[in-house]
């Protein structure tokens, strides 16, 4: 195994203000490893969770039938994707019933599903707003806010789109932390024009242009091993220096005012 120090599953991302309240952005198969943690935490009690997915490609849902809260009936959960996407309740029922899954869904918690079709939503004192991405089939990110300091999720999206491109450095502006789309090099990216995904090298650039605090790689490559990424990460602090590589289980208080990029990311 030549990626166990950045880790291998696909995207899922835990926001929390300071309050506590909690939003988990897409639900690829690392939500099985936070559902155990999150059982765990909150033993015993009622747990109300919000998951906003940025669209319905397998690496961001694949972790949803795993995800230990989804078995609890006391619990509740709420699904949010753009309206734009399609009605978020058909797109999931697919990948949770036969031949696909044994079990059956009558005794889980409770589910809500939310099209999500105004600018922004609350859940507590946390503002999520999307934004459109161009990716195939259509996606968004999410700009997320609390506290007064702010998150921008783009985990899927293909640069070169002039409309787009606006947009993403939009909803970036001044964040304190940018999880963007870095799945390949500028030179891996010429021979997947259209598969919708970005490099590192344009990630830098919208981090610059929107004034980010810190950027993060995100959406590895499976091809990419752990030499790969410490390599990748270091082209990409060249041009910023504010650069992590997402690492599995990795977190931060982006509300310290101290708290700095680890060079390489944590655990490597
Ligand atoms: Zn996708
Ligand atoms: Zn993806």
């Amino acid at each position: 195994m030549d990626n166990l120090g950045y880790g291998g599953n696909t995207a899922c991302v835990e926001v929390r203000s300071r309050s506590g309240c909690l939003a988990i952005l897409d639900g690829g198969t690392g939500i099985r490893s936070l559902g155990q943690a999150l059982a765990g935490e909150f033993s015993g009690q009622k747990l109300s969770l919000h998951l906003f997915l940025t669209h319905y490609h397998w690496d961001h849902i694949q972790g949803i039938p795993f995800f230990l809260p989804l078995y609890r009936p006391d619990n509740n959960l709420t699904f949010y994707a753009a309206a734009e996407l399609g009605p978020v309740g058909e797109r999931l029922a697919g990948q949770l019933s036969r031949p696909y899954f044994p079990v059956s869904l009558d005794v889980a918690a409770p589910r809500t599903f939310v099209e999500i079709d105004r600018p922004e939503v609350k859940v507590g004192d946390l503002t999520v707003r999307p934004f459109p991405t161009n990716h195939p089939q259509g996606a968004y990110g999410f700009r997320v806010e609390a506290d007064g300091h702010v998150l921008v999720y783009a985990p899927d999206l293909e640069h070169g789109h002039p409309h787009l491109d606006k947009v993403v450095r939009e909803f970036a502006e001044g964040a304190d932390l940018l999880i963007y789309d870095s799945q390949y090099t500028p030179e891996e990216y010429e021979k997947h024009r259209g598969w919708g995904h970005s490099t590192w090298f344009e990630g830098t650039g919208v981090a610059r242009d929107a004034g980010v605090r810190q950027l993060m790689l995100f959406h590895h490559d499976p091809w990419h091993n752990d030499q790969f990424l410490v390599e990748l990460g270091r082209s990409a602090r060249s041009r910023f220096e504010n650069t992590l590589v997402a690492t599995e289980g990795w977190y931060a208080d982006i509300s310290d005012p101290h708290w700095r990029a680890s060079p390489a990311g944590a655990g490597i």
